[in-house]
């Protein structure tokens, strides 16, 4: 950019609420999106960068705090600010609010920190009156265009501010079109436009019980103020929660001067993004409406034309365009997502940021930024969101299956993947049945902001109209859902629960299949088969074969160079611990050895391991369990070459093992009517009585953990000598293995004391049997909070920690982990909860006690080894936590591992996406 924008915000001096930009100079830059929003610091950014912007000012986000705060009212000082931006606005547009023979026309747009599409409220064409509609008449010499504007203003002011639902309006649009016989709003006349301006001013008058307001301060003060509330209005507030954007930011909002995309057909507007948002293609993508409002395009209303067309119509705007948008693009290093209006054939931009884009298109934008020398790969790291690496690893259809199912219908491929599932048509539909367990798919004519929590849970999204920069389409590239929209030959009857196509009716319910990447749907369930990126790592693939492998991996590397971070995962057998190492991991965090006990053949051993009433029988059983666990755990560390592996010994409570006791009553009260001597009775009594035992009233706080390995010693001799036995024979093969035995559920250093005795005596003894010594640590997991608050006393003990977040959240909350369903939406809807504390770390509650655990523990033993193995091991957010404490390692499940090995390097380099 020719001019280089200011690095920081200016010192504070007298509080500065609004913030100007016209004629090549702005106060704000892209520095400060937290007080300008998104929308204010790039129309700043671009307005300095000399481009042709509309001149305007913002609003800041501090005021919309301040009008909550002040129980919605704005302080008379900022409201004197803002009356003077108004003048110098008026300056700087050579035009007057209100006026009749130059009226200023302006738009009132919403625009928070992170971009939020379609949530909030926006009002076009604010300023005009009885008055100023004649002022525009005369000014444009263009009735039909002035009484158009005025209309739709009427119209959107009635709906956003005032509240008036929408079919009011559209009622008598409908009327006036009937009684002029017009098929579409353009059919009619400046006379008829006339005629529903007042048929408008009827609706506000009976709906809001008030005249339209005619004083452009009003207009404005109104809808700025609708603005603030579009904040927290519901579906806002739903967004929010989805991607974990805090409440307290605020919106800001922007006033700016109209340029006008419907003055005839020398004008038009559009949206575009300077590569696919959907593939990552390098290639300028977009659409554009002539003779449209800015609004059209984005709702869906109409299917808007593809951009490289508007290179036919306006070669000019067209090039200026290009090239405006490429600079754009150099200069903030990034894909831009933009917003354009041309007036005449005149351009303007009215906003550009930095485009959504699917998982897929996120890794193939950063590697091409990379080998075109745009950003390096310390820059390409931080452009990817670590949470939508998922979306490469879902399951694409199996070719051969598919193309045997014929094409019932293309649409536009908005984001690509598989979906397949049960048509629904509305978003309650989809969020019960997906409730109740079935995948569906969602099928509207076009979706609106307030579908997003139906979009959420559908498999896919498939829509009737609306182009590639629809809601839909945005929304569903950001969710990574498969999604399909433009799809003209569906005819969607929502009343009756189905659409036609063709011949055909699907109705809800009925299934149907589509592939987000070509636009093909399908009336039919299809199975789907592994993504590029697994069967690459499974071996089924050669990893040259494949383009988005290949940059995957690229990525995964630079990544690894920035990490601070140790990656491990959460495996109990080798084909698991194989793909988490294929993954990337280095290292097993978590090695549940009670679920090999599940392995095939094996519950019985188990079982008679329980049920013995004396130690030498239970021996006998344990003995059989020897060599079984010695193969799983060769195998665990033999997929692991070498890295270390951390093994758990026993830890849920012993019924777990057993059959249910309704079950047995059942099966015993049966075996009693075929007979009373029936041989398996005996055996199924002495199990029901065990079991009797066993019960426990809360068996998450009950006999288990360490706690177990105590009563009963000879369980952890059994796996003590197992891993020992599995190390010996690889290091006797030449591979190195050095194994950690964690004993879980540690609260106090005497029950460690107590089991590390055990594991030591069972290990010398082990090695001297096999004639060598191999290495091996003895550690504990930090679960419980008396665990965490003793640190100190237990790494006396320990040579390494491993944080258990799952139980360390469900006792520091007190909340049961399968419990927690029964009320937690409700404690999210009330904001007494922001997060789910177990998919995400509860920094302030849990995140103290991990904090205090680590410090307590390094007091005692400087190099202790300390990681993380709770299912937050995988989640971006916690990542950055477990990273600014210190911790060695975080350890994730194998499938998110990629997503680990990302948001450690982004931890370690200090910077969230999207700040
Ligand atoms: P959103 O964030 O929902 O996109 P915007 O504030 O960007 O809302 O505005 C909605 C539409 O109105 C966009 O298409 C935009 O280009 C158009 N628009 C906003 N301000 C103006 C303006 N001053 N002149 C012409 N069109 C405008
Ligand atoms: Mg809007
Ligand atoms: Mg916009």
């Amino acid at each position: 950019m020719a001019r280089r924008a200011m690095k920081t915000h200016k010192p504070k001096k007298a509080a500065k609420y609004v913030y100007f930009f016209a004629n090549g100079k702005a106060d704000g830059n892209r520095n400060m999106k937290d007080l300008l929003g998104g929308k204010g610091s790039g129309l700043a950014e671009m307005t300095n960068a000399g481009l042709p912007v509309p001149p305007g000012f913002t609003i800041s986000t501090e005021v919309c705090t301040i009008y909550y705060k002040e129980k919605t009212k704005i302080p008379p000082g900022i409201d004197r600010e803002i009356d003077e931006h108004v003048k110098k606005l008026e300056k700087a547009a050579g035009a007057a609010l209100g006026s009749t023979d130059n009226p200023l026309l302006v738009s009132v747009r919403s625009g928070a920190k992170f971009s939020m599409p379609g949530m909030m409220d926006t009002i076009l064409n604010l300023g005009l009156n009885d008055k100023a509609v004649e002022g525009l008449k005369s000014r444009t010499e263009n009735g039909r265009f002035a009484y158009d504007s005025y209309r739709r203003f009427i119209q959107m002011f009635g709906n956003v501010v005032l509240e008036i639902p929408k079919d009011a309006f559209e009622h008598e649009l409908d009327a006036i079109k009937k009684s002029r016989g017009a098929k579409v709003d353009t059919d009619l006349d400046e006379f008829a436009l006339r005629e529903l301006v007042e048929r408008y001013k009827g609706v506000v008058k009976r709906k809001a019980g008030r005249d339209f307001p005619q004083n452009p301060i009003d207009q404005l003060k109104m809808a700025r103020d609708a603005v603030f509330r579009s904040w927290m209005n519901p579906r806002a507030q739903e967004y929010r929660r989805i991607y974990d954007i805090p409440d307290y930011i605020g919106t800001a909002v922007n006033v700016q001067m109209m340029v006008f995309g419907n003055t005839g057909n020398r004008s038009g507007t559009g949206v575009g993004f300077t590569r696919n948002p959907a593939t990552g293609r390098k290639e300028f993508f977009g659409e554009f409406l002539i003779n449209a409002q800015g609004e059209d395009v984005v709702a869906g209303i109409r299917t808007p034309q593809p951009i490289a067309e508007l290179q036919q119509v306006m070669p000019k705007a067209y090039k200026q365009l290009r090239d405006i948008t490429t600079r754009l693009e150099r200069h903030y290093k990034d894909v831009q997502d933009f917003e354009f209006t041309i007036q005449d054939e005149r351009l303007f931009m009215l906003q550009t940021r930095s485009g959504k884009r699917t998982g897929h298109a996120a890794v193939v934008i950063a590697t091409d930024l990379v080998s075109e020398k745009l950003i390096t790969p310390k820059e390409a790291v931080l452009l990817i969101d670590p949470g939508s690496l998922g979306q490469l690893l879902t399951p694409g259809f199996d070719a051969e299956e598919w193309t045997k199912i014929p094409v019932a219908t293309k649409g536009l491929p908005a984001s690509p993947g598989a979906a397949s599932g049960q048509v629904v048509f509305t978003a309650e539909h989809a969020v019960e049945w997906s409730q109740q367990g079935k995948q569906v798919i969602l099928v509207r004519r076009e979706t609106v902001p307030d579908d997003i929590h139906g979009m959420f849970v559908a498999q896919g999204i498939l829509t009737a109209t609306g182009g590639m920069t629809s809601h839909a389409a945005v929304v569903g590239r950001q969710m990574g859902k498969p999604s399909i929209v433009g799809a003209g030959a569906l005819e969607i009857d929502e009343g009756k629960r189905q659409f036609r196509l063709g011949s055909q009716v699907v109705k809800e319910g009925d299934y149907i299949s589509f592939d987000g990447l070509t636009g093909e749907v399908k009336l039919a369930r299809a199975k789907s088969k592994p993504s590029e990126i697994l069967q690459v790592l499974d071996g089924t693939l050669e990893a040259w074969e494949s383009d988005i492998y290949k940059r995957f991996d690229k990525v995964l590397t630079w990544a690894d160079k920035f990490r601070r971070l140790g990656i491990r995962a959460n495996a109990d057998l080798p084909d698991q611990a194989a793909i988490a190492y294929a993954f990337g991991a280095r290292g097993i965090g978590l090695c549940r050895t009670e679920h090999m006990f599940f392995g095939e053949g094996r519950i019985p051993i188990v079982q008679r391991m329980i049920l013995a009433d004396n130690e030498a029988d239970r021996r006998k059983a344990l003995d059989e369990l020897l060599p079984l666990q010695r193969e799983d755990f060769y195998g665990v560390f033999k997929a692991m070459k070498g890295s270390p592996v951390t093994i758990r010994t026993i830890d849920p409570p012993l019924h777990e093992f057993l059959p249910k006791r309704e079950e047995l009553m059942v099966e015993i009260a049966r075996l009693e009517m075929d007979g009373k001597d029936h041989p398996e009775l005996v055996e199924k009594r002495r199990l029901l009585q065990r079991v009797e035992q066993l019960h426990e009233f809360n068996p998450m706080l009950g006999h288990r953990g360490v706690r177990l390995g105590i009563t009963y010693p000879e369980i952890t001799e059994m796996q003590t000598r197992a891993i020992i036995e599995a190390a010996c024979q690889l290091n006797r093969e030449g591979l190195k293995v050095v194994p950690e035995i964690m004993i879980p559920l540690v609260g106090s250093v005497k029950e460690l004391k107590d089991q590390r005795v055990v594991v030591d005596r069972v290990a010398a003894d082990t090695m001297k049997a096999h004639g060598m010594t191999i290495k091996y640590l003895v550690g504990t997991m930090i679960e419980l909070p008396r665990g965490a608050m003793t640190a100190d006393q237990i790494a006396q003990e320990a040579e390494f920690f491993s944080f258990g977040t799952n139980d360390l959240t469900q006792l520091t909350f007190g909340f049961s982990r399968d419990d927690v369903g029964k009320f937690l939406k409700v404690y999210q809807d009330r904001k007494i909860l922001e997060k789910d504390p177990f998919v995400s770390i509860d920094v302030e509650g849990v995140g103290a006690i991990v904090r205090i655990g680590v410090e307590r523990g390094r007091s005692t033993r400087k190099d202790l080894k300390i990681g993380v193995c709770g299912e937050h091991g995988g989640d971006p957010a916690s990542i950055h936590f477990f990273n600014s404490v210190g911790m060695d390692y975080v350890s994730a499940s194998p499938y998110r591992v990629a997503v680990a090995r990302l948001a450690a390097a982004q931890a370690a380099l200090q910077t969230r996406v999207g700040d």
